[in-house]
């Protein structure tokens, strides 16, 4: 069994809840949300960052687009913060490449 959260999620070993899903990627709700929708879209294969490997960080940009199109869809955002840290100093906390989509929404101040 992987000591890696995002492989277990990846595996199904580990509950979350999915909003998309292709071969290469999927896309979950994060667990503690900057706002609401706030999403991450991983890989299925493991690699620590998102400066790690280019092709495996290419072959998540459909589901990228996908699931910040969806969240526009769904929730009415009228804005996406799209972005991944890349190493502890950069707020890094999960070494399984994510990207977190952050919809936004009119005056809804900030990321904190
Ligand atoms: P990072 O700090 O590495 O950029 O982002 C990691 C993100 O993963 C955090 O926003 C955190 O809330 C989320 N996260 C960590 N563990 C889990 C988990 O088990 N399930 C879900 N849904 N999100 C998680
Ligand atoms: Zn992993």
């Amino acid at each position: 069994m992987s000591d890696c959260i995002f492989c277990r999620i990846v595996a199904g070993e580990i509950p979350s809840r999915q909003v998309h899903a292709d071969e290469h990627a999927i896309a979950f709700l994060d667990m503690e949300p900057f706002k609401t929708g706030h999403t991450l879209v991983v890989p299925r294969a493991h690699v620590t960052d998102a400066l790690a490997d280019a092709d495996v960080l290419a072959s998540i940009a459909p589901a990228i687009a996908a699931t910040g199109k969806l969240l526009v869809e769904k929730l009415g955002a009228s804005g996406m913060n799209v972005l991944s840290n890349v190493g502890e100093d950069a707020g890094q906390s999960v070494f399984h490449l994510h990207v977190h989509l952050v919809p936004r929404y009119a005056d809804d101040a900030g990321m904190g």
